[in-house]
């Protein structure tokens, strides 16, 4: 009997993508011996958190690294290192705003809040400007934060001309591309592109613990992140990164910048295709690949499976899903369902389409008699 068993918490099929609510991503047999390693001694947590940010950054190729617990705490701590309390006499010199393009608000933006930095909106839906950014900006901004999956939203403004704006102003720009990847070129393209901070989450395409998360860019952010976060009394002291989660991220990077995207992208083609045409061939369902061309949805560079499900509403087919036996999880779009093939395992495949063709059947004792 298994410890899920043992609670009473069936495990799912997870056709919906690295979703943390349903786990996020599963880890490598190495990362999870990384972290097995790890639990056996007794280490310096100040020196082991300091030492693996730096052998992340090596590893990604950037400045600077701080390991989290997750993207939002990397968000929450960016934030708190990048505001200036004035408790040191000058209450002039408060920083604790943190401005947003109105199209980037998002239910993870309250992370920023914690440390009590308040949100500035720019814009108004599908109008900000550059000049609405920079009439924003005050002596009182700690920091700007950018949204990755809005870049292309309508209000949005390009990465480039949010750095723009922020020239000399020296107020971090900070992206949260949690969900980011693929593609692995994201890690570098906001920094290059003008971000100072970029907020990774560890436990989704990474793959590593699933209470890990990155902050990477500039080093001297980088070492005010550091210090606010566990084992450290600041604001991260809460959000805490255990040696075994650290250890097990530190692996997951290694094993994600050696990954064959390329393969990776076939293979999740292939069950797309696999899906579409098996799928397909029910009388009450339509199936057909989809590349998300509207923004919003991550990572937007992993094809999908979009269905149709004639005669019973999308959100109807994948609640039944979820409810059944194997339950699958499934994301909905519009009057589709979304199955995103990025934590799908092709054998899988044969228990996930029975179990959609059940679920578009009505329940047996609603069935009317001699008909479907
Ligand atoms: C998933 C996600 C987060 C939070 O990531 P965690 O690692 O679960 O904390 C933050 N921002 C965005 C845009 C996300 O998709």
């Amino acid at each position: 009997m298994g410890i899920y068993d043992e609670l009473g918490v069936a495990p799912l099929i997870n056709a919906w993508g690295t979703v943390t609510a349903v786990g996020g991503s599963l880890m490598a047999p190495e990362v999870v011996e990384a972290m097995r390693e790890a639990s056996l001694s007794f280490v310096d947590l100040h020196l082991l958190h300091r030492r693996a940010g730096e052998e992340i950054a090596r590893l990604l190729g950037v400045e600077a690294a701080c390991v989290t617990s997750g993207a939002a705490a990397g968000l929450t701590i960016a934030a708190a290192a990048s505001r200036i309390s004035g408790a040191d006499g000058d209450p002039s010199a408060i920083r604790d705003e943190c401005v947003i393009l109105r199209a980037h608000r998002s239910r993870y933006d309250q992370a920023v809040t914690i440390g009590g930095t308040r949100i500035v909106e720019v814009g108004a839906g599908s109008a900000a400007g550059a000049d609405d950014l920079r009439a924003a900006l005050t002596p009182r901004t700690a920091l700007v934060l950018y949204l990755a999956e809005a870049e292309e939203a309508p209000g949005s403004l390009a990465l480039g001309d949010v750095a723009g704006v922020l020239e000399g102003a020296g107020v971090p720009l900070v992206v949260d591309a949690a969900a980011e990847l693929p593609p692995r070129s994201n890690l570098h393209r906001f920094l290059d592109g003008g971000a100072d901070l970029v907020i990774v989450s560890g436990g989704k395409e990474i793959r590593g613990p699933q209470s890990s998360g990155l902050i990477l860019g500039r080093a001297d952010l980088i070492a005010r992140c550091t210090a606010l976060c566990f084992p450290n009394h600041g604001i991260g002291r809460g959000m805490k990164t255990d040696k075994e989660t650290i250890a097990g991220l530190v692996r997951a990077v290694d094993l994600y910048v050696r990954r064959d995207e390329r393969a990776e992208l076939l293979a999740w083609d292939r069950m797309v295709a696999e899906l579409v045409t098996a799928l397909g061939a029910h009388p009450l369902l339509r199936a057909r690949r989809h590349t998300l061309g509207a923004p919003g949805i991550q990572p937007a560079s992993i094809p999908r499976a979009y269905v149709a499900t004639l005669g019973t509403p999308a959100a109807e087919v994948a609640a039944r899903l979820r409810a059944g036996h194997p339950a699958v999880a499934v994301g909905v779009d519009g009057e589709e369902l979304a199955i995103n093939p990025q934590c799908l395992d092709p054998r899988q495949l044969p228990t996930l389409v029975r179990a959609i063709e059940r679920a578009i059947q009505p329940p047996a004792s609603v069935r009317p008699l001699g008909g479907l």
